[in-house]
C-alpha cells in the first residue's frame, strides 16, 4: 500500500508515451478493451468450471463512459480483477519478455521511438498518450478487499484500499487538455468499431446527450444518460469466411496481437467430421521481438467452445511456429482440460498436426514482395523446423532460402536445382560465417571457373547444424565443398604425376608447420590462390565446434588440412626453395594467407606481421 516507484523500464516507458509523436493515439482504447475482454475471458472459464462462481449470475460486459463535464473516460469490465500483488507485478513491473525487448530498442529519440511503437504493441501504458492522470480500481473475484492503482504517468504510483461492489476493473482516465476528441461520442464509437468490433463481449457506449423537453418559449435543455451497444461481439473465427472482410479480419489481428502493422496474411479454417475446432492464424509482417529468447510469448490462445483456456500453452504449435498469432477453438476438449492432460491430448495433437499443414500451405502461397519479407523475419526458425520437424521435412525445404554464388537474392533448393546439372544431381554448398569471405574464398575457384552454382550459408550457428542432416531433397545430394573434390579437368593420370612431383614438397611443410595443420595436401580446387585450408569435417572435433556454436560458447580449434595449388607461382618456386629460414617463412605465410581468406586468424600475428615484412624487403 502506499507509495511506489515504477522499475526503471516503466519509467522511460511512461516517459516515451507522455511524450510521444505517435500519431495513432487512438489504440489506446484498443488495448484497454483488450484486456478487459481477456480478464472477462478468465472470470467466464471460472464460472463454468470452479464451484464458488458457479451460482453467480453473470454475463461479460465492458462499460466505456464518456464524462464531458468531467473530462474524463472510464472503462470497466466485470472480469477476473486484481488484488494488490496483481497490480505491483501486472502494472507496477515489466515481467513480458516481448516489452523488455521493446525497451531494450529505444534509443531515446524520440521520434525514432515513437516508430518503435508501432510496430509493438504495449499494452495498458499506451494510455498514457492521451491520459494526465490514471485510476485503476479493481477487485479480483474470489477476494474481499478492492484496490486503487493511481499515477499520473511520471515515476510513481499511490495503491490504496476502497472498496467496489463487483469483481472486475474499471479504469478511469482523466483526459490531457488537448484529447478532448475521446469524448465526443461518433469518435469513440468509430475507434470501437474500428479495432474491437468482434470483441466476443457486449461493449457498451454510456454518454451523456441534451434533449429538449416542452415546446416554444418553454422549450428545456435537460441532460440525460444514454447507453448503446456498438460492437458486434462475435467471435470473429466463429463466423463464416463469406460474412467477413480483409479488413475485419486484419483488425481482430491488431486486437489480439497488440500489433499495428498489417499481418502478412491470415488462415482461417473450420474442421467438421470426427473431431471439430476452428482455427485462426496470423503471420506477423515484422518477426516478434522475443523470437529468439527462450522465454518468448506464446501468440496461440485455446479456446473450448468460444471460451478462454489459456494463452501461455507453448505445445498448441510446434516451437518453431512460435511467431504464428492466433486463435484455437476446439468443440471437443473438456472445458476443465488441465495443462497435463493438454500436453498428451490425441484431439489436441491431432489439432496441432493440421494447424502446422495449412500455416506452412499458407506459408507456400505468399508471392513476391510479401515471400521476400516472410524471407528475411523468419528463414532462420524454418531451419529449425527442417532440423525438428521431420513429418513437414520436404515443405520445409520448399520454403528455406539460401544465397547463392551465382545469383542475387536468395534462392531456393527447387531454383538451384532448375539450373543444376541434372545428372548429377548434387547441391553444393559451403557454410561459414561471414558472407564476404565465404564469397571470395578459394574454396570456391574451380566451382566457379565450371561454373557451378554454390550455395552460400553464413548464417554458422544454425546452418553448420541444419544443413548437414538435410542429406538430400528430392532425389538430390547434399555437399559440402569442403569435404569433397573440387571439379576439375585433370585426369587420374595427371593427379597421380603431379602428386609424387610434389611428395618432397608436401612432406617438409608438413613437418615445418607441424601441429599447426593436420595434413598437407595437393589442391584440385585452386585456381587463382596459392593455398586454401579446409576444415577435417570427419574429425570429431567439427561437430563438437557447431555445437559450441549453437550453445553460444566459444568455439574448440578445429584441425586443419592446407591445400597448396601446384599450378602456383607460388608454390612452384617453393619446391626449389633450398634456404632454410626462407622456405620456413614462406611455408607460414602461405598457411597464413589462406587461414585469413577463410576468416580465421594466424595462430601467431605478430610473427606473421614480421614475415611478410621480411618477405617484401627481399622482394624490393
Ligand atoms: P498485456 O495485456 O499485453 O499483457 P498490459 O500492459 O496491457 O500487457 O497489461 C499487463 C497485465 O495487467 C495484463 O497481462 C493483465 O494481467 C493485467 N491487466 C491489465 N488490464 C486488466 C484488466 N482490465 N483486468 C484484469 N487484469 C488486467
Amino acid at each position: 500500500m502506499g507509495k511506489h516507484q515504477f522499475q526503471t523500464e516503466i519509467g522511460q516507458l511512461l516517459k516515451l508515451m507522455t511524450h510521444s509523436l505517435y500519431s495513432n493515439k487512438e489504440i489506446f482504447l484498443r488495448e484497454l478493451i483488450s484486456n478487459a475482454s481477456d480478464a472477462i475471458d478468465k472470470f467466464n472459464y471460472l464460472h463454468l468450471t470452479d464451484e464458488k462462481f458457479k451460482e453467480e449470475e453473470w454475463s461479460g460486459k465492458i462499460n466505456v463512459k464518456i464524462d464531458k463535464e468531467d473530462n474524463s473516460l472510464t472503462i470497466g469490465d466485470n472480469g477476473i480483477g486484481m488484488n494488490e500483488e496483481d497490480l505491483m507485478e501486472n502494472l507496477g513491473t515489466i515481467a513480458k519478455s516481448g516489452t523488455k525487448a521493446f525497451i531494450e530498442q529505444l534509443t531515446g529519440d524520440a521520434k525514432k521511438d515513437s516508430n518503435l511503437i508501432g510496430q509493438f504493441g504495449v499494452g495498458f501504458y499506451s494510455v498514457f498518450m492521451v491520459a494526465d492522470h490514471v485510476d485503476v480500481i479493481t477487485k479480483k473475484a474470489g477476494e474481499e478487499q478492492a484496490y486503487k492503482f493511481s499515477t499520473d504517468g511520471t515515476g510513481e504510483y499511490e495503491i490504496n484500499p476502497v472498496t467496489k461492489e463487483a469483481h472486475g476493473t474499471v479504469i478511469y482516465i482523466k483526459l490531457k487538455e488537448d484529447e478532448k476528441e475521446f469524448l465526443d461520442k461518433w469518435r469513440v464509437e468509430e475507434v470501437i468499431k474500428k479495432y474491437s468490433n468482434h470483441i466476443a463481449y457486449p461493449i457498451i457506449l454510456n454518454y451523456e446527450e441534451v434533449e429538449y423537453e416542452g415546446e416554444g418559449d418553454d422549450k428545456k435543455e435537460k441532460k440525460v444518460w444514454k447507453s448503446e451497444q456498438v460492437n458486434a461481439a462475435t467471435a470473429l473465427w466463429t463466423l463464416p469466411k463469406s460474412e467477413l472482410t480483409k479488413e475485419d479480419y486484419i483488425e481482430f489481428y491488431k486486437t489480439i496481437a497488440h500489433d499495428s502493422e498489417e499481418p502478412l496474411t491470415y488462415i482461417h479454417n473450420k474442421v467438421e467430421g470426427a473431431t471439430e475446432f476452428t482455427t485462426l492464424f496470423y503471420i506477423p509482417r515484422t518477426a516478434p521481438m522475443d523470437l529468439y529468447r527462450a522465454d518468448y510469448q506464446p501468440g496461440v490462445k485455446l479456446y473450448v467452445k468460444r471460451v478462454f483456456i489459456t494463452d501461455d500453452d507453448k505445445e498448441l504449435l510446434p516451437p518453431y511456429l512460435r511467431f504464428v498469432r492466433g486463435i484455437i477453438d476446439s468443440e471437443d476438449l473438456p472445458l476443465n482440460v488441465s495443462r497435463e492432460i493438454l500436453q498428451e491430448n490425441r484431439i489436441l495433437a491431432n489439432i496441432k498436426q493440421h494447424s502446422v499443414k495449412k500455416i506452412l500451405e499458407a506459408i507456400k502461397k505468399l508471392e513476391g514482395e510479401d515471400f521476400d519479407r516472410f524471407v528475411s523475419q523468419y528463414n532462420r526458425v524454418i531451419k529449425e523446423g527442417i532440423y525438428t520437424d521431420f513429418t513437414n521435412k520436404e515443405t520445409l525445404l520448399e520454403i528455406v532460402r539460401y544465397k547463392s554464388s551465382s545469383e542475387e537474392g536468395m534462392v531456393s533448393f527447387d531454383d538451384y536445382i532448375s539450373r543444376a546439372d541434372s545428372e548429377k544431381k548434387e547441391i553444393y554448398y559451403i557454410i561459414g560465417e561471414d558472407e564476404k569471405v565465404l564469397r571470395n574464398s578459394p574454396l570456391l575457384e574451380a566451382y566457379k571457373k565450371a561454373n557451378i552454382e554454390v550455395l552460400i550459408m553464413d548464417d554458422y550457428e544454425v546452418d553448420s547444424i541444419v544443413t548437414p542432416m538435410i542429406g538430400e531433397y528430392k532425389g538430390w545430394t547434399l555437399k559440402d565443398i569442403t569435404t569433397i573434390e573440387a571439379p576439375d579437368s585433370k585426369t587420374e593420370e595427371e593427379k597421380k604425376e603431379i602428386e609424387e612431383e610434389f611428395k618432397p614438397l608436401v612432406e617438409k611443410l608438413k613437418k615445418t608447420l607441424g601441429d599447426e595443420v593436420k595434413e598437407v595436401k595437393i589442391s584440385t580446387r585452386l585456381t587463382e590462390s596459392p593455398s586454401c585450408v579446409i576444415k577435417d569435417s570427419s574429425d570429431p572435433m567439427a561437430s563438437m565446434a557447431a555445437m559450441f556454436a549453437q550453445m553460444g560458447q566459444e568455439m574448440p580449434e578445429i584441425p586443419l588440412i592446407l591445400e597448396i595449388n601446384p599450378d602456383h607461382e607460388m608454390v612452384k618456386k617453393l619446391e626449389k626453395v633450398e634456404d632454410k629460414t626462407l622456405f620456413e617463412d614462406m611455408a607460414h605465410v602461405l598457411l597464413d594467407t589462406a587461414k585469413l581468406s577463410e576468416g580465421l586468424e594466424p595462430k601467431d600475428k605478430t610473427a606473421f606481421a614480421h614475415r611478410i615484412a621480411k618477405l617484401a624487403a627481399k622482394a624490393l
